[in-house]
């Protein structure tokens, strides 16, 4: 623990920047006593995005070199070289040599080696003590090759991954180590909390899966529906709250579509796929940072590897893939100034197919083979629908946090004209009366904390999204359980806000 400690000084204290985080000196903690004490060679890192995997990895790194140890950082693509590297840098890592053609930190006497796995392929893997693959999940044909070589059975290696649960992972990686969870993060400030709305559901029922998730062809086909796409728009309008959004489409056709309706609707759109120029992708970046556009919409291509500020993320995209649900949501988890929680609209029953990001833990890889079905078993209940807003509201909480509804247990089937019809659109909205009730209470809670004036108003705009105009403004009433947890969830929200931006 001291030479942690000592490490993580060196790390950051010198230069006064940051110390590592609990969870971090956990994450390292861990990896030692399974690599040094236990003996094992093939440790699978669970890192959540926000758990901090540069500072983590550069943790690492610089610990191996203490012991005189080369280290090779395995990259999954090329174009993830370069800002590898800087973030070493960023980090105060230093002796870094890169493996790639006509690279200018070519140096294969450096004792840190960041390369991608496309080049290792063809140019072989250099010595080295350490190997460190980044985003270990997509399981490289190569590395899994190069893992299972006797002449490589001494040397340990750390796979990282966001989302360790890929089919076979654990026939490759011996061990997973989860230093900390998605909701720890949020918990702690580190994740921003977020909010999910099931919006429209597609009919997905004629869609062939394959290989484990829809086959994407006819998946395009239902999600480019017009009353699916109109509802998308209008779901934003309402809920979105003119946030920077990311909207995550089927294909290419499906994204151009919903930006054409969204620009149509008059809101600024963009569009992005995996062949847009770096050039452009940036531009369109800063024009959403400066608010020239609000939505972008996009294929699959913002999944990895980008931290836009985004307060919104529209699923427009089904998938039984667990791994790129938490992609694409983790894209509007990372806290971000001003934003006090991200706002999840989701257009293709993600949430109620596989439950809330946060509820997907799994505490052993999977070891399926080729052919074989997914071993990886979810434990936890689905989240469900709130009637009146549609909210999903985790599992087993009856009175809807978002909007307050309390449905009635026999609410979700009403009989008319003896043929049973499920109600699943209906909206009971508060009456006046409940509207009174609260801002009475509200007023109490005003009066009695010492609250700024308007501050009641304010609650009550939160919360039913308008002003109390009509409402009896002197009325004061003790309140209720609910209008104070109510209010609680509000202010812990807002501190959560203002915590530090995480690296
Ligand atoms: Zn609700």
């Amino acid at each position: 623990m001291t030479d942690l400690v000592a490490a993580a000084e060196q790390l950051h204290g010198a230069s006064g920047r940051k110390t590592l985080r609990p969870h971090q000196v956990r994450a390292i903690e861990m990896l030692r006593s399974a690599i040094g004490k236990e003996g094992v060679k093939r440790v699978m890192l669970m890192l959540a995005t926000g758990a901090g995997k540069t500072v983590i990895a550069a943790a690492i790194i610089r610990m191996a070199r203490e012991k005189g140890n080369r280290v090779l950082f395995v990259v999954d693509a090329i174009s993830l070289v370069d800002q590898t590297v800087k973030a070493f840098y960023d980090e105060g890592l230093h002796g870094i040599g890169v493996i790639q053609g006509n690279h200018p930190m070519e140096d294969w006497s450096k004792p840190v080696q960041v390369a991608s796995v496309q080049t290792l392929e063809r140019r072989g893997m250099p010595k080295a003590d350490l190997v460190i693959i980044d985003e270990a999940h997509s399981q490289r044909e190569y590395m899994i090759k190069i893992m299972a070589d006797p002449e490589w059975a001494k040397v340990p290696f750390i796979g990282l991954s966001a989302t360790p649960w890929a089919k076979g992972l654990g026939n490759v990686y011996q061990k997973l180590i989860v230093p900390v969870t998605m909701q720890e993060l949020i918990d702690q400030g580190y994740l921003c909390p977020f909010r999910v709305f099931a919006a429209d559901h597609p009919d997905l029922s004629g869609v062939k899966i394959e290989r484990g998730d829809y086959h994407e062809g006819q998946l395009g086909k239902v999600m480019n529906d017009s009353g699916l796409i109109a509802d998308i728009i209008a779901t934003w309008k309402r809920l979105g709250q003119n946030r920077p959004t990311l909207c995550f489409c089927v294909d290419r056709a499906h994204a151009k579509e919903v930006q054409r309706r969204f620009e149509m609707a008059g809101v600024p759109a963009g569009y992005i796929d995996k062949d847009t120029p770096r050039e452009e992708r940036n531009a369109i970046r800063r024009q959403l940072d400066a608010g020239e556009i609000r939505v972008v919409c996009n294929v699959n291509c913002l999944t990895k590897g980008v931290d836009w500020a985004i307060g919104c993320i529209i699923l427009a995209r089904p998938t039984r893939s667990e791994m790129l649900y938490v992609q694409m949501v983790g894209r509007g988890l990372r806290v971000n100034e001003g934003i006090p929680d991200c706002v999840i609209l989701d257009h293709a029953d993600n949430t109620l197919r596989m439950g809330f990001v946060t509820d997907l833990q799994h505490d052993k890889l999977c070891t399926a083979v080729k052919g074989e079905r997914s071993k990886v078993e979810r434990k936890e209940a689905l989240p469900k629908e709130c009637p009146s807003c549609k909210y999903l509201k985790a599992p087993k909480v009856r009175e809807c946090p978002s909007c307050g509804f309390i449905p009635n247990i026999r609410s979700d089937i009403e009989e008319e004209d003896g043929e049973l019809i499920e109600v699943t659109r209906g909206k009971p909205k508060p009456t006046m009366a409940d509207k009174q009730r609260w801002y009475a209470e509200l007023n109490w809670i005003s009066i009695n904390r010492g609250y700024k004036s308007g501050w009641a108003s304010n609650q009550y705009r939160e919360k039913f999204g308008v002003w109390p105009n009509s409402l009896d403004k002197r009325a004061v009433a003790q309140p209720s359980p609910e209008v104070l947890s109510w209010v609680r969830s509000r202010a812990i929200r807002y501190a959560k806000s203002q915590k530090p931006r995480a690296a």
